[in-house]
């Protein structure tokens, strides 16, 4: 047996006990150790060169036993005493000077007296056997590490990675242990897992950054740190000691295993670099295989709702089998039974109009490689829809594959057609508008025309070779060429410039251009060019001036005028007036605005006034009145005055534009003639009124002739004489009412209309005329008036209406009995009021008025009476007064005779004045 057999021998521990050889012939080998003992096992002496390598624990005699030599666990091979151990393989581990145990393998033989203890280091024996043991443990752990990553569920993943760190850190009494992974973006290192035992302090969290300094470390070895020998893993590992294990792909170090509160090599002893790193990579490469399988997984889900949401997809034509594959959800936007179909059945979808160009894109991409790139329409029920179509040809020979996607664009498309027609609009609109765009090029200063609009011709029938720089200045209107270089001069100064100027167009007609331009200027801010619109205002300009001219004729027209024309506010301050107004307010027309009109009206008139504008709308503006003013220096005077209102938004009266011209005339011609009338009234009534005072006369004389009588009989009672007195008093207080009446009647009427009683009008025109009436033979039938009421006007003019209808009525009455003796004549006078209006109406029994004549009656001067007796004025005049009073007198013919109406607005209460209010 050669030293190498005999070395393999002792290795696989196959060597069977030496041959029992007598003690005095052995020649004691000067390798590994002799152990010389006595029978007792005590050791006498050592030999051999591993001697000095022993370190024996208690050497308290002078021959020891061999036990003081050994480590514990090695005293159970030894037991008994040498002769005991013969024939057997004895593994002893001694105490060695280095701390280590110092593995040895030997047999007893006996030696003289004694027994020779013959041992061979086996020390690298072992610890290879360890190990491969080791190895072993480590490449099973590995492979359920690594198995478990695999085959769990993506969802599982963080817990099964969570468990496997938890195993590793009990296998190796880690403290703390993670998986340190880069970032998604790649900036540095992060915590992907963590796992610590439960009584070790948190090192990490899930998560958490760590930066780029484990870049630092060598990415080839697990790296053993100590306490703060790393500077840059300071926020990594603290001062904690550590271990980082890296893992690499192709890329570089993919993965870190982080060991923290960890020194390797006491822990772990039997842990060797390969180790670390096949345990690391155990963990990392499933891990990171399916980190990337979550990733990409995320990515299809991704792009499938991204293509759904687009309206896209990918397609792929298989060219052996001329059939077609789609996404599933291009497919379903594309209102596909399958995803699956020929490619004829595909290409018959697109629109004619695009399918044969796509046929052959298809046939040139499928021959000659050339990319698609088309816009189809699909067919669709209602409009067909856009699509965008890319394929190329991918791999080659038999493995070639087209591919691409369909994307719809319809919105795109349906975009660009929208610009496509206001980009037609604008052009249109700039073509035909009234405005012509130029561009001039900035030239050292000078401003240089190069562009024109296409409606320089339609508008100023000139060609940009008209307008060039100088002959541009020569069209310029000469009154207008300083304005114009001051334009230029402006725009350069400013960079913007608003003109207005005449341009002769090439017929010589000057048009009035409005000019506004802008300098566009480059990066470095000098001008480059200008940009400018021009805008042919001629008409607008032409109108302006006729405006302003025809202003200037309304403005003479309205001062040079007769009639009185104002503008005031809603509370009468007048803001302008004409000269004729203020004529009659005797002051200047700059003296009016600020004048208040109602300072010239009594409180009635004003109220009344101011009523009438409070009910002026935008729906009805106008109001025409006649107004009564008291005037300085003059006693009154009459205006016919016509307001209209000018309203705000909201209908509200802002200003009130008025026109007035005076009646004063006018009006005093009419009182003239009622007046006369009235005295002709009079002057009729003087028979009636002889009778109404002959009445009393013709009392008051019986009355004397009888106490006449009994004064010459001597016959004259007292009580008589009173009596009789008596009598005589209450005639002549009768005849002097009627006087009084008349002398009321005969005077003027006032100025101003007052409110009063219509009852009172009708007692006093039957004190004047009853008596005279009945004196005639004629009935009179006087209705009960059982109300008050007031209307507004004159008293003593309803007087003189009824008195005149009346008057008319007894005409007719006697006329008729002058014919018919026994003709019962009688006048009927009666009234009625509701809400509005009181109606006064006459009747009579005179046969009533020839209907022909109907129309004629209130006309002046007509009457079918006898010259001297009728002034035909009655009526016309009564008819002025009644519609003075805002009133209406109408007649028609009843069954016997005429019936007149007197109708008349009643005075609401709220507006009798203390005045005119009844007792
Ligand atoms: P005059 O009484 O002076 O004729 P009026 O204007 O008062 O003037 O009357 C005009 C005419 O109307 C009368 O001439 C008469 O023909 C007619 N007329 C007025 N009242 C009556 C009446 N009650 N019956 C018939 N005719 C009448």
């Amino acid at each position: 047996m050669n030293s190498g057999e005999k070395l393999f021998g002792r290795l696989l521990n196959r060597q069977s006990p030496p041959p029992q050889v007598a003690p005095d012939t052995l020649s004691v080998p000067s390798v590994g150790l002799q152990v010389h003992l006595d029978g007792e096992g005590r050791v006498l002496h050592l030999t051999g060169p591993l001697r000095h390598t022993l370190a024996p624990q208690r050497l308290s005699t002078q021959a020891p036993p061999l036990l003081d030599y050994l480590m514990p666990h090695s005293s159970l091979v030894i037991e008994g005493i040498p002769a005991d151990w013969q024939g057997q393989i004895l593994d002893l581990d001694f105490h060695s000077v280095n701390g280590h145990p110092l593995h040895l393998r030997g047999w007893v033989l006996p030696l003289a007296d004694n027994w020779l203890l013959q041992l061979l280091d086996i020390s690298d024996v072992l610890v290879e056997r360890r190990q491969s043991c080791r190895r072993e443990q480590n490449q099973l752990l590995a492979a359920r590490i690594s198995e478990q990553l695999r085959l769990c569920s993506l969802t599982r993943l963080p817990d099964v990675l969570q468990e496997q760190l938890q195993v590793l850190a009990q296998r190796f009494h880690i403290p703390c242990i993670a998986v340190a992974l880069l970032d998604e973006q790649e900036q540095g290192w992060q915590i992907h897992q963590y796992y610590a035992a439960f009584d070790a302090p948190m090192l990490w969290q899930n998560g958490q950054r760590l930066g780029s300094g484990l870049d630092s470390l060598n990415g080839s070895f697990p790296q053993h740190l100590t306490r703060g020998e790393h500077p840059r893993l300071q926020e990594t590992f603290g001062h904690a000691e550590g271990l980082a294990v890296p893992y690499y792909d192709a890329h570089g170090v993919a993965t870190w295993l982080l060991c923290g509160f960890y020194t390797a090599q006491q822990r772990a002893p039997e842990l060797n670099d390969g180790d670390w790193l096949q345990l690391t990579a155990a963990l990392a490469s499933p891990l990171l295989e399916r980190l990337r399988e979550h990733r990409h997984h995320l990515q299809l889900e991704r792009l499938a709702s991204l293509q759904a949401l687009l309206g896209t997809g990918w397609w792929e034509v298989f060219s052996d089998s001329a059939e077609m594959q789609l996404a599933p959800s291009l497919a379903s936007s594309l209102n596909l039974a399958s995803p699956r179909l020929t490619l004829g059945e595909w290409l018959d979808h697109v629109h004619p109009a695009d399918r044969e160009e796509l046929r052959s894109r298809l046939h040139a991409l499928e021959d000659a490689g050339t990319p698609l790139l088309l816009c189809v329409r699909w067919h669709c029920e209602q409009a067909p829809v856009w699509y965008r179509l890319q394929g190329q040809a991918i791999g080659m020979g038999k493995n070639r594959r087209l591919v691409g996607f369909m994307l719809d664009i319809s919105d795109i498309k349906n975009q660009e057609q929208n610009a496509a027609t206001a980009h037609a609009r604008l052009d249109n609109l700039i073509a035909s508008s009234p405005a012509v765009i130029y561009v001039q090029r900035y030239v050292e200063g000078a401003l240089l025309p190069t562009f024109f609009s296409a409606s320089l011709l339609p508008l100023l029938s000139l060609t940009l070779a008209d307008c060039t720089a100088g002959a541009l200045i020569e069209r310029v209107h000469p009154e207008d060429r300083e304005h114009y270089f001051e334009r230029t001069r402006r725009l350069l100064r400013e960079g913007t410039v608003r003109a207005r100027y005449r341009l002769r167009d090439s017929h010589g007609e000057y048009h009035w251009l409005l000019d506004e331009a802008k300098v566009l200027r480059d990066d470095l801010g000098l001008p480059v060019e200008a940009v400018g619109l021009w805008l042919d205002v001629t008409e607008a300009t032409l109108a302006t001036e006729q405006v302003k001219q025809s202003e200037e004729r309304y403005r003479i027209l309205v001062e040079d005028s007769p009639a009185m024309i104002c503008r005031y506010r809603p509370d009468l301050t007048l803001t302008f007036g004409n000269r004729p107004l203020a004529t009659y307010l005797e002051c200047q027309p700059d003296q009016l605005p600020g004048v208040n009109l109602g300072h010239w009206m009594s409180d009635d008139q004003r109220q009344a006034f101011v009523l009438r504008l409070s009910q002026l709308t935008p729906q009805a503006p106008v109001s025409t009145a006649e107004i009564y003013l008291q005037l300085p220096g003059r006693e009154h005077a009459w205006w016919v005055w016509s307001d209209r209102g000018v309203f705000d938004a909201e209908g509200r009266l802002l200003e009130v534009q008025a026109v007035g011209r005076d009646n004063t005339e006018v009006r005093r011609s009419q009182q003239q003639l009622t007046q006369s009338a009235k005295m002709a009234t009079l002057g009729e009534m003087a028979t009636g009124l002889a009778h109404e005072i002959n009445q009393p006369l013709n009392v008051m004389r019986m009355a004397i002739v009888n106490v006449l009588k009994r004064l010459n009989n001597g016959d004259v009672q007292i009580d008589y004489l009173k009596d009789k007195l008596n009598r005589i008093d209450s005639q002549v207080q009768r005849a002097a009412r009627v006087v009084d009446h008349m002398r009321v009647f005969g005077r003027r009427s006032d100025i101003e209309q007052q409110p009063f009683n219509p009852a009172d009008a009708i007692e006093g025109t039957l004190s004047l005329l009853a008596e005279g009436m009945r004196g005639k033979g004629v009935e009179l039938r006087i209705g009960e008036i059982g109300f008050a009421v007031q209307v507004r006007g004159f008293i003593d003019q309803l007087e003189q209406v009824l008195i005149n209808l009346m008057v008319n009525a007894r005409d007719a009455l006697l006329s008729k009995r002058e014919a018919d003796r026994e003709f019962n004549p009688w006048i009927a006078l009666y009234a009625e009021r509701d809400e509005r209006c009181v109606r006064i109406w006459v009747e009579d029994n005179g046969g009533g008025i020839d209907p022909r004549l109907m129309e004629k009656i209130f006309e002046p001067f007509f009457t079918t009476k006898p010259v001297g007796i009728g002034t035909g004025l009655g009526l016309s005049v009564s008819y002025g007064i009644i519609e003075n009073m805002e009133g209406r007198l109408s007649v028609r013919n009843s069954v016997q005779g005429a019936l007149f109406c007197i109708e008349l607005p009643v005075v609401p209460v709220d507006q009798i004045t203390s005045a005119g209010r009844p007792e």
